[in-house]
């Protein structure tokens, strides 16, 4: 049984609300979306998602309550009727391509879905008046990092497409809040991990590419082994480094940047990490212990686009927002994504 990582999860209370707030959540069916919906419902928001369900899953929404529209967001004739007749006060934009090997080999499919079809929905935003956008960016915006911990005022200088694609978003967004006052946060994730502690919802990419469901995946059966990427890095054990950060963190930070935005704030990026960082080999080390079980390892090249560290400073967060990771231990992260691997569902909706 997975003890609670820490008591308050998901009950943020957004205190700048005095009446119910509507929020639409676009990506609210997929991993990091469905968490922040859950939150979002605890608080007493009216939740809308928009999803395209390419990628998302209609059993990551389990709060009876949330709307769900089956469409894309580039797609006009769904989002303005959507928005001109919504009365959303924010909009929280998570859908997005992820996997930042692919977009290497296909940019296009990246600018297209990361770029172009969100200008349809900033365009509907725009038209419907509607002026507090909170978007899933990432610390893949830096490239390879000159400062670590890296702090906002980083360079951004990203080394794949998929970066590109965030912070080419980024540059869109501060040009529309000049142009006509949008008012953004930009949330630059760090790794995002680890499932909903009761295990009801969790991650289920396809592919899954991510290292600790695909570390876990070698223990259910469903992968044959491990293949770590490369150990000649420049780093103590050679493998590369991360900020893993619980799921429902990020999703608490989605509440605080919405609450931040209610409240006037200005458009603004923050850092969502532990400041922490573990290597390949530490969260293999991890792994085994949660699950007392021996993970099959291959040793492998490389892989395109990964920097050595990426470690975050999270010092603005905590600053502005009032936002610090409540869970900074591995194992918990381990465990809750373990809990929802050998819960009812397999790890799969
Ligand atoms: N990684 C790995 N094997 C895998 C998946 C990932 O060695 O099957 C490594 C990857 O090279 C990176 C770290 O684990 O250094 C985290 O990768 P992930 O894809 O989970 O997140 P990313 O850092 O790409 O956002």
């Amino acid at each position: 049984n997975v003890r609670t990582p820490w008591p308050e999860a998901g009950t943020t209370r957004l205190n700048s609300i005095d009446k119910i707030m509507k929020v639409l959540v676009t990506g609210g069916a997929g991993y990091i979306g469905s968490h922040t919906v859950r939150q979002l419902v605890k608080t007493g928001a009216d939740v809308t998602v928009l999803d395209n369900m390419v990628y998302g899953h209609i059993g990551a929404i389990v709060d009876p309550e949330v709307k769900l529209v089956k469409g894309d967001l580039g797609d006009a004739s769904v989002v303005y009727p959507l928005l001109m007749t919504g009365n959303f006060d924010a909009v929280i934009h998570f859908a997005a391509y992820i996997n930042v090997g692919e977009s290497v080999q296909n940019p296009l499919k990246y600018y297209m879905n990361n770029i172009a079809r969100p200008l349809v929905l900033l365009g509907a935003m725009q038209a419907a008046g509607v002026k507090r956008f909170v978007f899933s960016s990432t610390c893949a915006t830096y490239g390879v990092p000159t400062q670590i911990p890296i702090p906002e005022t980083e360079k951004q200088d990203p080394i794949n497409p998929y970066g590109s694609s965030k912070y080419m978003l980024e540059k869109v967004c501060k040009d529309c809040d000049r142009a006509w006052g949008l008012k953004s946060v930009f949330l630059r994730y760090f790794n995002a991990s680890g499932c909903s502690v009761d295990g009801l919802i969790g991650e289920d990419h396809e592919p899954e590419t991510h290292l600790i469901p695909n570390i876990l995946l070698t223990l259910t059966g469903e992968k044959e082994y491990i293949e770590v990427f490369g150990t000649d890095y420049d780093t103590p054990d050679g493998t590369c480094i991360r900020d893993y950060i619980h799921v429902d963190d990020l999703a608490d930070a989605h509440l605080k940047a919405v609450d931040y935005l209610m409240k006037g704030g200005s458009t603004e990026c923050f850092n969502l990490g532990t400041g922490l960082g573990l290597s390949v080999r530490e969260i293999l080390e991890t792994a085994e212990k949660v699950t007392g079980k021996k993970i099959p390892v291959r040793y492998g090249p490389r892989r395109e686009g990964d920097p050595p560290r990426l470690i975050a400073n999270p010092a603005k967060a905590k600053e502005i927002l009032g936002w610090e990771a409540q869970c900074k231990d591995a194992n918990k992260i381990v465990e809750t994504a373990w809990k929802w691997m050998t819960g009812p569902r397999g790890g799969h909706y």
